[in-house]
């Protein structure tokens, strides 16, 4: 990986969202775990218009686990995949009690043990939850990844992390993994990037920024 390139884009970075963090709301482990699973293919504004009141009315991981199924889905009926999501937080919440003492497990592997949760939950919540540095690639971070040449367009989600890992100094794969997140979710959008405004825009490999090369940024 070419060390300007990577110095270059963390640097732009640093400059649009200095204080980029996770914006899923929650209070403890238990919470966050819950929202990064509902989060799935459902915007984070979503998440927290549901856990606003979710939250209020589930306290502890004994109500998740002692719910009856369609009393959670029910609760969590305005959201996409809600049966799936109620199946699989009812499920994990009870495996939680069996297996880990009612407690959030704080590493990778043994999150990814939990029904519903994979790769990407598990590191969302080991690095926001426990200050673990760990890189999630949700959708944006990988897109993102892609266009600005940290990874190549064929890349599993897997290899774009490893790449990640590789190419960003630990210390900050945090507070870059939120970075990305930001730009992709507000600049660098999937359908209309904000090219025109981009200060990456010569280093990125986007065929959709080419129109906009040769115009002078107002
Ligand atoms: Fe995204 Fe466009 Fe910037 Fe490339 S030039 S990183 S596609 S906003």
């Amino acid at each position: 990986m070419n060390k300007e390139r990577v110095k270059r884009i963390l640097d732009v970075f640093d400059e649009m969202y200095p204080d980029a963090k996770c914006e899923l709301v929650h209070q403890n482990e238990l919470e966050l775990l819950i929202a990064v699973m509902l989060s799935a293919q459902t915007t984070d504004a979503s998440v927290n218009k549901l856990t606003a009141s979710l939250f209020q009315k589930y306290r502890c991981v004994e109500d998740y686990a002692n719910a009856p199924l369609s009393q959670l889905e029910n609760d969590l009926r305005t959201i996409g995949l809600y049966r799936n999501k109620a199946k699989n937080i009812k499920a994990m919440a009870q495996k939680l009690l069996s297996d880990f003492d009612g407690k959030v497990p704080c590493d990778h592997e043994t999150l990814q043990t939990l029904p519903g949760v994979g790769r990407k939950t598990a590191n969302v919540v080991i690095s926001e939850g426990f200050k673990v540095p760990a890189i999630a690639v949700d959708t944006h971070v990988e897109r993102i990844s892609k266009r600005l040449g940290l990874a190549f367009k064929k890349d599993t989600v897997l290899i774009v992390e490893k790449k990640l890992q590789k190419a960003i100094p630990q210390e900050r794969w945090i507070k870059t993994h939120h970075q990305m997140i930001f730009f992709g979710r507000y600049h660098c959008k999937a359908v209309n990037p904000d090219c025109q405004h981009c200060s990456l825009i010569d280093i990125c490999k986007e065929p959709k920024r080419k129109k906009y090369l040769n115009i002078k940024k107002d």
